[in-house]
């Protein structure tokens, strides 16, 4: 892999990881929190009115910019999106908060533009927070882009308007983009993105999967190479940025762009096909979903259930925590959208690179996130945010088909606490006469090596079991998910990797208990047939993976496969393995 670039008068590529899949055209967006880090300074008295003035030209500056976008906003085929927000911007430009308070802040304080700008931004955003309407509320981060307008103009780093026309689709380019960061990009119009850090199976990367969006992370340098406005093309199969690229590479991924959709849309034909391989074994496609929104997909994509609900991506981007009504809300929601199909609900998967803000201060900062006290031993450790999610759970069973998930199980009192938990949290529930499903199957995700070498003890406590193989990997082979620069080294065909796997799937069968892998290798096309080989039944996916998968299981033949694969798992010479991987 190249990960260098290749600078052109005009027009130059950048080459990272392709995360997910498909080709964004459209004009980059810069996105930086580095710019809000602004430092103070005291600006002398007299000097006082040259820095309201320079405040004033940067406010003008955005003004015209903006009036330029929208001009190209309201071209005939753009999206009325767009225009929408840059109506929004404006407006928020123009309010005297923004307007006029940072100046009186700059006299009182005597301090310069971009601290009194964020400080009043801070503040607005804060009191944003606090609007039940969830559609207002959400208006706070239009608040925070106009502000890195002005700033970016302050800081005297001018935006450049795209010269070509036609693309009114924004490209996110930015250093790193965290999960929180990214999922924001849920109800907003954004065409692709792409990042200088991040490793492949980081949550940036699942969630831009999830949204279907074009993405190359592992950059480098792109965001201190392209300029606001710049036409760029973001092939997410390939892993390549192209920056300002000629009319004839255009043209050709206007093509491809085409030929993609068309095929996506000739699979939607599978839609309604069982899910049953050529010698008519059935298998269950599910999905992932990180927010209740994401039913939409799930539904559209013919899911037999959802097989995981990341509940983590609830608590993100807010400063209080959802409370235990307000997770019922969101898990009843799915549960009832499903009308009687599985809801795997995971219980808070928080720590490593998903952070909650809410928890900031209380979280305490751990040496080695990924090793830390993440997920049920985060929630073990704080039985009160534990047990309102488990009554949350415990309450949408009554609604629907909802089983509880718990993930990063390494050791047998993990799970008897856990299942003490439950019990408590079923007593609250009987006191407060409540409903809710007394015999709510639990499950535990296998993603950290000791858990699938020492499965007979979970096996005997638990009612199914899930493979996430994203963390699998990262603990057997010791790769960090989110770093691009070991990023060559994680890999799914390790044939420690698959050995594991092998086991976990022959372990659960023999007990009898059901087995799925809810890991990015389940949605992964290429390695259906080597999972389906191993007697895997069950997966579960991004709902816009789902029909790719399909595709490949009414192909295959499991008996066939099941020969092939187990001479395979006595290989280990990884390019064997992947030879006869690809020809299975
Ligand atoms: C996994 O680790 O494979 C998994 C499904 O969980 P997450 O990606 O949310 O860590
Ligand atoms: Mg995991």
């Amino acid at each position: 892999m190249n990960n260098g670039y290749h600078p052109h008068p005009m027009s130059f590529s950048l080459h990272g990881l392709a995360v997910s899949q498909g080709i964004a055209i459209g004009h980059a967006h810069l996105v930086s929190h580095a710019t809000l880090e602004v430092a103070r300074y005291t600006v002398r008295e007299r000097d006082i009115p040259r820095e309201i003035e320079r405040f004033e030209t940067a406010l003008a500056t955005v003004r015209n910019e903006l009036g330029v976008l929208h001009a190209e906003a309201v071209t005939p085929g753009s999206p009325s999106e767009l225009a929408a927000l840059v109506n929004v911007h404006a407006m928020f430009l123009d309010d005297p908060l923004l307007a006029e308070v940072p100046k009186d802040l700059m006299r009182e304080r005597r301090c310069n533009a971009e601290w009194a700008l964020v400080q009043q931004m801070e503040l607005l955003v804060a009191q944003f927070e606090e609007i039940d309407d969830s559609y207002l509320r959400e208006r706070k981060h239009d608040i925070v882009q106009v502000v890195e307008r002005v700033l970016r103009v302050l800081l005297d780093k001018p935006r450049r308007l795209g010269k070509r026309g036609g693309y009114s689709e924004l490209v996110i380019v930015a250093h790193d983009l965290s999960p929180a960061d990214t999922i924001q990009f849920k109800n907003l119009k954004i065409a692709g993105f792409v990042t200088d850090l991040g490793g492949a199976t980081s949550h940036t990367a699942i969630v831009a999967r999830s949204l279907a969006i074009p993405a190359v992370v592992g950059l480098h340098h792109a965001r201190p190479l392209v300029r606001e406005g710049d036409l760029i093309i973001v092939d997410g199969t390939r892993g390549v940025l192209i920056v300002d690229p000629g009319e004839r590479v255009l043209e050709e991924y206007q093509l491809k762009k085409r030929e993609l959709e068309l095929e996506r849309s000739k699979l939607k034909r599978l839609k309604t096909a069982r899910s049953a391989t050529l010698d008519n074994v059935d298998i269950s496609l599910q999905a992932n979903i990180e927010l209740p929104q994401d039913i939409v997909q799930v539904k559209e994509a013919g899911a037999d259930g959802v097989g995981l609900f990341r509940t983590e991506f609830l608590f993100m981007n807010r400063d209080t925590l959802p409370g235990e009504d307000e997770q019922f809300e969101a898990y009843r929601l799915v549960a009832k959208a499903l009308a009687g199909k599985p809801v795997t609900i995971r219980t808070l998967d928080l720590g490593a690179d998903k952070t909650a803000r809410a928890l900031h201060g209380t979280e305490r900062q751990s040496p080695n996130p990924a090793l830390g006290l993440r997920a049920i031993r985060y929630c073990l450790a704080e039985p009160q945010l534990f047990l309102a999610q488990l009554r949350a759970i415990l309450r949408a069973s009554h609604v629907g088909n909802v089983q509880i998930l718990i993930p990063m199980l390494a050791h047998v009192t993990e799970i008897e606490q856990t299942l003490a938990m439950i019990e408590q949290a079923k007593q609250q529930l009987r006191e407060r006469r409540c409903k809710f499903n007394e015999h709510i199957p639990v499950g535990g995700m296998i993603e950290i090596p000791a858990a699938a070498l020492a499965l007979g003890a979970l096996v005997r406590r638990l009612q199914f079991l899930s493979i996430g193989t994203n963390d699998l990997i990262q603990y057997t082979l010791a790769i960090d998910r989110t770093d691009e620069a070991v990023a060559h080294l994680y890999d799914p065909l390790h044939p420690a990797i698959l050995r594991l796997l092998s086991h976990v799937i022959q372990t659960a069968q023999k007990a009898e208990i059901p087995v799925a892998v809810c890991g990015e290798m389940g949605g992964d096309p290429k390695l259906t047939r080597l999972l389906l080989g191993m007697g895997l039944r069950q997966f579960s996916m991004h709902p816009t993976q789902l029909l790719e998968v399909k595709q490949q299981v009414v192909m295959a033949d499991t008996e066939q496969l099941s020969a092939k694969v187990s001479r395979l798992l006595r290989l280990d010479e990884p390019e064997r393995i992947r030879e006869l991987v690809e020809r299975l």
